[in-house]
């Protein structure tokens, strides 16, 4: 357990290789040219400590969980000792910050140990996250405070459990080294997993420095390990770019539908894999405001929950900004074909998030003039600031009423104010085909129950950090892993905050 009065100072140099059972590592990403990716280690820590180990991800990616619960395994999470056939490198990008330029990033607290073909057949990335400096740490330590990590392992898997493209935490480690931020923070590492971390600042990286090469290199490399289908189209980096569009215009409807703010949607944020990625100043709404903010750092709303899919295109659109010289030589028909595959984000939103909103309605069928029952929905919550989730919830409830499954109005009823909007949605119930218990089947699975609300998280976060506590936070996640099942007896996680309890600023992992 990471205890503030264990701060070290020594740094082991040597990091020894120790055999992993089964890890096969097969690293393609540090395959391809050196400009993309620095070597490095990581920095050995004073006295690792086992936080979590994932036992379900293990087992899909193939790794025995009870040896990476080993003290073997908890050295590996923590970067005192390297898998076999690991070949550890900080990658390089850039990236759009708020809008803001910024020609050089790179993990700047993290090492790719490399890729594993897991249990499902998949290649997964495997990284270390606040294992120590790298050339790209500029001013930063390269190492990441307790809290973050704990915040990044609960949300990345909550939204794993809700069917949301995502990293994984595969592991965390306490380190037993001090970390400094506002003041001395206990240290620690999380392993995270993800289909590739390559990101649409890895792409603007080259391109802004004219390396056509290995813009194609990358392109290449994405296509093959992504979007395998679009090698085979006459203009294979356009279907890549589309692909890339559509897989985004998907997952943000799913971050809409569940009410996320993901809070730092700067380019360098957002993978080409279509998977969320970086859990610093997250998080899930309680009452239903889409000009909702969380992150301290966001003065001018600029990632508020409204603008998510605005902002989404805009990335994209520097996407195709840096692919335009490997669409087309001809520049004017680059542009006019990158800029069909950006205007087809707002319908595929749409039709994502209608699809989404169908099945939270209880609906079988889409009929025109569904989108304004679903506006004014959102806006009647509002009004009321009724909670996101447990509205659609009792809506799902009130689907079928004599089911018999537990019900959320110990904690939660609609106010008053939903009746019109109500009767309207029972009228258009009345001229679907769906009977009701599978109309409420649909609903339950579709609007979750547990989610991890900001109060309950830091909450979690506070008996670790301040007590060395971890039950908080190995309870939360398990009750996250259920999401869609009711339980009275857990209704304390269902709860929105009370005024007291209501967090009002996310800070990002830093
Ligand atoms: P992020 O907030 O994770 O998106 O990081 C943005 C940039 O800051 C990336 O280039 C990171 O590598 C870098 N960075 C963030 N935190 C640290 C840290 N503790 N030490 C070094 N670099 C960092
Ligand atoms: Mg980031």
């Amino acid at each position: 357990m990471a205890s503030l009065g264990s701060v070290s100072i020594t740094v082991l140099k040597s990091t020894p290789m120790t055999a992993t059972p089964g890890l096969a590592f097969d690293n393609s990403y540090a395959r391809l040219p050196p400009q993309f990716f620095t070597q490095q280690l990581p920095e050995p820590v004073s006295s690792p400590g086992l936080i979590a180990v994932n036992h379900a991800l293990a087992r899909q990616l193939g790794i025995d969980p009870d040896w990476l619960e080993s003290t073997a395994g908890i050295e590996m999470v923590a970067g005192n000792h390297l898998p076999e056939g690991a070949e550890p490198i900080a990658t390089v990008y850039a990236g759009h910050q708020f809008g803001g330029w910024n020609p050089q990033l790179g993990d700047g607290r993290a090492v790719l140990l490399g890729e594993l073909i897991g249990a499902d057949g998949i290649r997964y990335d495997l990284q270390l996250k606040g294992s120590g400096r790298t050339p790209y740490s500029r001013g930063g330590d390269g190492r990441a405070p307790l809290g973050p990590v704990l915040r990044e392992y609960i949300v990345s898997e909550a939204m794993a459990a809700l069917g949301v493209p995502t990293t994984r935490a595969l592991a965390a480690a306490t380190t037993g080294d001090a970390v400094m931020r506002e003041g001395m923070l206990p240290g620690a590492v999380l392993a995270r997993v993800a289909q590739s971390h390559i990101r649409i600042g890895t792409f603007q990286f080259f391109a802004a420095r004219q390396d056509l090469e290995a813009l194609r290199a990358l392109a290449e490399h994405v296509i093959q390990r992504h979007y395998p289908n679009a090698a085979k189209t006459e203009n294979p980096v356009l279907a890549l770019l589309e692909g890339v569009v559509a897989n985004q215009a998907r997952l943000i409807a799913r971050w809409q539908l569940l009410g996320f703010i993901h809070g730092v949607m700067n380019t360098d944020n957002m993978l080409l894999s279509g998977e969320t990625i970086d859990y610093g100043p997250c998080a899930f709404m309680d009452n239903f405001n889409a000009d909702t903010v969380f992150s301290s750092i966001d003065h001018g709303g600029r990632y508020a929950y409204r603008n998510q899919p605005g902002i989404a295109q805009w990335n994209l659109s520097c996407l195709a900004q840096a692919l335009l010289p490997l669409i087309d030589e001809d520049q004017e028909r680059a542009v006019a074909s990158a800029q069909a595959a950006i205007d087809a984000f707002p319908d595929l939103f749409l039709e994502a998030h209608t699809r989404g909103m169908n099945k939270k309605l209880g609906l079988a069928s889409t009929l025109a003039e569904d989108e304004v029952l679903v506006q004014d929905l959102l806006a009647v919550m509002s009004t009321a600031e009724a909670d996101f989730t447990l509205s659609f919830r009792r809506l799902a409830e009130l689907a079928c009423p004599e089911s018999g499954g537990e019900s959320v109005t110990g904690i939660f009823e609609l106010p008053s104010t939903f009746e019109p909007w109500l009767q309207r949605w029972r009228e258009r119930l009345a001229q679907d085909s769906l009977d009701p218990g599978a109309r409420q089947q649909q609903m339950l699975a579709a609007s979750p129950v547990f989610i991890p609300r900001n109060h309950l998280v830091e909450e979690t976060i506070n008996a670790a950090v301040r007590d060395g506590d971890f039950e908080p936070f190995h309870k939360l996640n398990e009750v996250l892993s259920a999401p869609f099942l009711y339980q009275s007896s857990l209704a304390r996680y269902a709860t929105p905050p009370r005024s007291e309890q209501i967090v009002h600023q996310t800070f990002c992992g830093t």
